[in-house]
């Protein structure tokens, strides 16, 4: 599959647009007496526009982070933006659809909804494994879109990379590979092939392993034909003036010891849960989250709130029935939980 190939599925009025400009585009200098922004000119550290340098330096950093030009990277108001961002760019409404495993992220079928594209769910296979055939076989002329999110919420597990790849292959239109919670993994990420397949958009996000679920910051990485459009659609100024100056900073912070942490301690509670009867299975997490099954969901559910412990009841998703979703705390809150879930009946 070509880059032009993948240009042609771009919905035609996108393709067409003129974009917004702001005064800060078209204007690249840095000092001067900047008058063409209509802000308010009395300093108080937020009358300007967020700088395009500043998000420039954000965009550098986080590539060389992934090892990609950084021409290859988008950055988001959340991953959530991107995902949104794909259906009006590629997805004609009430014309094309999408195609996605089940169960998995609850947005997709959200950004459908809103923009009247039909969404296609495959369930997985009982295992959790990832249908192939069947995506491939869901998928005809107006398909736009294949959402699988790996490592995946809510079932924890991460897809093989050979059988993501499968799809790549096969998919005739473009593959979205959610890699959220690539960093708890033993699969590795699949942004190194960028590119060589043009229909390939790796989403990463910083509110998971990165620790800044408050900043709002997602990422969207592939050819750089596919960023730039993704760049002409979004809200002008996407990201504010402190997200991107605490990205900066925040980013300089080594994540590694707080992902081991966190990757142990799923296994120790993993373990401890396999050992509680009221738990009748512990799914294996490539996530920072574990699924649990259990004979009464909402019983254990309220009983865990009960004592101040909030976790995720997925027992109503399909294929996901008695289970409950909970993610790894700090080993204290851990040690909490597990003693919390060993008293229970
Ligand atoms: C948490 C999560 C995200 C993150 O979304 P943000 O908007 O970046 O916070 C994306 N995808 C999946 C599957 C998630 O679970």
């Amino acid at each position: 599959m070509t880059i032009e190939q993948v240009q042609r599925w771009v919905r035609p009025n996108i393709a067409a647009l003129k974009p917004y400009s702001t005064a800060r585009d078209e204007y690249k200098g840095s000092i001067g007496i900047y008058l063409d922004a209509n802000e308010n000119p009395f300093e108080n550290g937020y009358n300007r526009y967020p700088s395009t340098t500043l998000k420039g330096q954000v965009r550098t950093a986080i590539a060389a982070k992934k090892g990609i030009a950084s021409e290859r990277l988008f950055l988001g108001n959340g991953s959530d933006e991107a995902i949104d961002l794909l259906f009006r760019i590629f997805c004609r409404p009430g014309v094309d659809n999408v195609i996605s495993i089940a169960p998995t992220y609850g947005m997709y079928s959200v950004c459908a909804a809103i923009n009247d594209v039909e969404y296609r769910e495959v369930m997985l296979d009982e295992d959790f494994s990832l249908p192939v055939d069947k995506l491939l076989a869901a998928a005809d002329a107006q398909s736009k879109l294949l959402f699988i999110c790996s490592p995946n919420n809510p079932t924890a597990n991460a897809f093989p990379r050979e059988q993501i790849l499968s799809l790549v292959r096969q998919f005739p239109g473009i593959v979205v590979v959610d890699e959220a919670y690539i960093d708890f993994s033993s699969e590795p990420s699949m942004v190194e092939l960028i590119d060589e397949y043009p229909n390939l958009i790796v989403l990463q996000t910083l509110s998971k392993a990165y620790g800044l679920a408050g900043l709002r910051m997602g990422l969207a990485m592939a050819h750089e034909r596919i960023i730039s459009i993704f760049e002409q659609v979004k809200y002008p100024y996407n990201i504010g003036a402190d997200t991107l100056a605490l990205a900066l900073r925040l980013l300089e912070t080594d994540i590694t010891p707080q992902v081991q942490t966190l990757i142990a301690e799923r296994e120790r509670v993993a373990a401890a849960f396999r050992a509680v009867p009221c738990i009748t299975k512990v799914y294996p997490s490539d996530g920072n989250f574990l699924l649990v099954k259990t004979e009464r969901p909402r019983e254990l559910y309220e009983y865990l709130i009960a004592r101040e412990l909030i976790v995720r009841d997925r027992s109503r998703t399909p294929g996901c029935e008695g289970t409950l979703r909970i993610t790894i705390g700090t080993p204290e809150e851990n040690e909490r939980l597990i003693a919390e879930v060993a008293r229970y009946k």
